[in-house]
């Protein structure tokens, strides 16, 4: 199957989830997770139409936005994988979001290299939703509290929220990981911290997407149903 049939069909199957609960298609953001893919496949996502890609490691994310520096639209990069500290500089240069803020150090070390380049970064504070000792994020009853430690740093702008689903759960417990963001999200709303928008809800990959989409997800994060497996 080329690119652009299983791109089609995930389309296929965002509208139908949404459809399924009574939400609109187009409300729903696809990021097309090019992880470990090489920049050809890159290519052929952004001329089907793709424009957010997902990355998860710094290197490969300075690699890929400068093969593709030069395409009309640029592509907007979103980085959703664990950041150390020291790699926020490759970040604060090439992208233009990133969904895995899980500490007010990290939005300090963006801070300053973001000042740099004179630039600024969507974020989403990630939320460990699973209770996994391996996950990344915060507890959920601490997301307001980064959000708003975050809302400080003029140069990044606070957009939502973001989840992994247990690893292999079952359609009950993914579902409950799915609300726990939402409700999340319901105490990021009542906060009504200044400069702080949490519309976002990124939430749900290849195996999990439309439930995400029935319990919520504003953006799903495939990669696997489109690109293939890694
Ligand atoms: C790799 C990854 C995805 C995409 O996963 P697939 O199962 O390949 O769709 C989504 N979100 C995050 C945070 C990832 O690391």
């Amino acid at each position: 199957m080329s690119f652009a049939a299983r791109l089609a069909l995930v389309r296929t199957q965002i509208a139908e989830a949404a459809l399924a609960v009574g939400r609109d298609p187009a409300e729903i953001r696809l990021v097309a997770v090019s992880k470990s893919f090489p920049v050809e496949d890159v290519r052929a996502a952004l001329e089907a139409g793709c424009r957010d890609l997902g990355e998860s490691r710094a290197q490969e994310l300075v690699a890929k936005a400068e093969a593709l520096a030069d395409r009309d639209p640029v592509p907007r990069w979103v980085f959703i994988g664990p950041l150390q500290s020291n790699k926020a500089r490759d970040v604060a240069r090439y992208a233009h979001e990133l969904q895995s803020l899980d500490r007010v150090e990290l939005a300090d070390a963006l801070q300053r290299r973001l000042d740099a380049v004179d630039r600024t970064l969507d974020v989403l504070v990630q939320v460990n939703t699973s209770g996994e000792a391996a996950k990344s994020g915060v507890a959920p009853g601490e997301a307001v509290a980064l959000a708003r430690a975050v809302a400080a740093h003029d140069r990044l702008r606070v957009r939502g929220l973001m989840t992994i689903a247990t690893l292999g759960g079952d359609e009950a417990e993914t579902r409950r990981c799915f609300r726990a963001l939402a409700e999340t999200r319901e105490r990021l709303r009542d906060a009504a911290i200044d400069g702080v928008d949490s519309a976002e809800l990124s939430m749900g990959m290849s195996a999990d997407f439309p439930l995400a989409i029935a319990e919520g997800a504003t953006t799903v994060r495939v990669g696997t149903a489109l690109f293939g497996r890694r």
